[in-house]
């Protein structure tokens, strides 16, 4: 891997453009995931309460539908905590600096070459798009 004058490693233009197509995939694929999840239970949770209130007791209904939204809301909060952390892991980072790159420093670090926290070189300074 080639390095700046510090010895810090730099990328070169593919393999970041590369790295940022894997976090827009993972972000994309974590995001279907959490969609598909989130809707497919709170309509089958609808369905069930649609079906339950004629054949159950009030207090039955209450209880079940309770437990099964405490549950939805675990399940969704565990995927969005997946999710973040799944994103996290495919952040680029400075490696001057080791701050992860948000969207904007990825832009900036795709449009300099350069990390816009600490100004340290990310991407090798002859590789313009
Ligand atoms: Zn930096």
């Amino acid at each position: 891997m080639p390095s700046d004058v510090t010895g810090a490693a730099v990328l070169t233009r593919e393999d970041f453009d590369r790295r940022r197509a894997a976090l827009k995939r993972v972000a994309r694929r974590e995001g279907r995931v959490l969609a598909a999840f989130s809707v497919g239970l709170g309509l089958a949770q609808l369905l069930f309460l649609r079906w339950a209130e004629p054949q159950m007791a009030h207090d039955a209904v209450v209880a079940v539908a309770g437990s099964l939204f405490l549950a939805y809301i675990l399940g969704v909060g565990a995927l969005l905590w997946r999710m973040q952390r799944r994103i996290r892991a495919a952040r680029l980072a400075c490696p001057h600096c080791r701050a992860a790159l948000n969207d904007m420093s990825e832009r900036v670090a795709s449009a300099t070459g350069r990390c816009d926290l600490c100004g340290g070189q990310l991407i090798e300074p002859g590789d313009r798009p």
